[in-house]
């Protein structure tokens, strides 16, 4: 193992017992904080206001690990993504969605996904790793500071990324500790300083760990639904056996006395003739009868051997409108960033030729990551 520490991985609380370990007083630890989360520096040198000996201890024994950026484009509406390198032939994504008022970033948690959703070319790959918190976090702190160098060259202080939205690869809630880890820096005010509110963790419903999060970090909460009766679900999210929708339920519900806002939002992949049709959305209205929620109707992206299409635009504003009847606030996901979603699909075979991912026998593990834009308009 490496003695190298990478700051990256440390909330406040690692970092000021990091300190305490080179005796070093704890307000430099949020000095540190704040030079590596709020200025984007890497260089200790950089960092003007500690103390001589501790840049030096700094230099010898830690180091500020930057996300190896493999591909990074940008979509003609602005939408931009980033392929990352986490090494091992795994790679991840990460996704920024500019708007008027805000810009939401969609981020990784896992490589691959061990609940293997039918719909999902993430779980098709299969589980390969956890990321650590400073790779779920780099992917924040990389984004927030290249963007900040394009968007505005002229600013230091403006934050870019306003919204996070752990809805790239991977199930949140199966990374616990890491993810709360990058949770706690997303929220700290020495660090990135979002509200809970603007922070979003999307599950496919792993109901024990819906409780430890409201106990240790409330965010906004979204759950992948897909389904609105065991049966179905059992087909589409395997995890549904182990916390079957009655558990599930019961978890919002206990969810709800913490969260940061007053409902929850469900995910619901619009799959042509398999959860779309009109006794399935009544079905979702008596399910969540007694849940505060908002549904998020997201039009399944194809993928080759998914051997499943997506619901035509028409049956999705149908679906929609009979949950509205019933007063349930719908949103329909826009796609964004269309062409890069494109380049992706071609990604894997242009990165097997020319990176050390070329080592694996199968494509470079990437997928288009899901658009995430109607999340809790602001
Ligand atoms: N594992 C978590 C978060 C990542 S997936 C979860 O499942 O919630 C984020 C969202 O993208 C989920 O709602 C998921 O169901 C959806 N999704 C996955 N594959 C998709 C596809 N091919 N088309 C549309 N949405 C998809
Ligand atoms: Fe995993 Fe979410 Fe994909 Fe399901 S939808 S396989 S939980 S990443």
């Amino acid at each position: 193992m490496s003695d190298i520490t990478n700051l990256l991985d440390l909330d406040a609380h690692g970092l000021t017992e990091y300190c305490a370990g080179l005796g070093e007083k704890a307000f430099h630890a949020k000095q540190l904080q704040r030079w590596i989360h709020q200025a984007g520096a890497v260089d200790f040198d950089a960092m003007t206001d500690l103390s001589k000996t501790l840049r030096e201890k700094l230099k010898a024994r830690a180091t500020i690990q930057s996300p190896c950026i493999l591909r990074d484009y940008t979509a003609a509406d602005g939408t931009r993504k980033w392929l990352i390198d986490i090494g091992s032939g795994d790679a991840i994504e990460t996704v920024f969605i500019p708007e008027k008022t805000r810009g939401t970033l969609c981020i990784s948690s896992q490589a691959g996904c061990a609940v293997n959703c039918r719909f999902c070319s993430t779980g098709k790959q299969g589980f390969n790793r956890n990321l650590s918190a400073g790779e779920i976090i780099g992917q924040l702190w990389m984004a927030e500071f290249a963007l900040r160098k394009t968007q505005r060259p002229d600013t230091q202080t403006t934050r870019i990324v306003t919204n996070v939205v752990m809805m790239g690869m991977g199930e949140p809630l199966l990374n616990f500790d890491a993810v709360v880890r990058a949770l706690r820096l997303m929220l700290d005010d020495n660090a990135y300083g979002l509200s809970r509110r603007r922070v979003t963790v999307s599950t496919s419903g792993v109901a024990p760990m819906m409780d430890r999060l409201a106990q240790q970090l409330p965010v906004s909460l979204a759950v992948s639904l897909h389904a609105p009766e065991d049966a179905l679900r059992d087909t589409l999210v395997p995890l549904n056996k182990k916390y079957p929708l009655r558990a599930l339920m019961r978890a919002c519900q206990r969810y709800l006395k913490a969260a940061p806002r007053d409902f929850i939002t469900f995910e619901y992949c619009m799959l042509a003739g398999i959860n779309d049709q009109e006794r399935h959305a009544r079905q979702l209205v008596t399910l969540v009868q007694e849940i505060p929620c908002k549904f998020n109707l997201i039009p399944f992206n194809p993928f080759p051997e998914s051997g499943l299409a997506s619901s035509s635009p028409e049956q999705i504003r149908g679906f929609a409108q009979i949950l509205r009847a019933h007063g349930i606030v719908t949103t329909i996901r826009k796609t964004r960033g269309d062409e890069i979603d494109a380049a992706c699909g071609q990604l894997a075979g242009i990165v097997n030729d020319r990176t050390r991912l070329a080592t694996r026998s199968r494509p470079a593990r990437t997928q288009a990551v899901r658009q995430t834009i109607e999340i809790h308009p602001q």
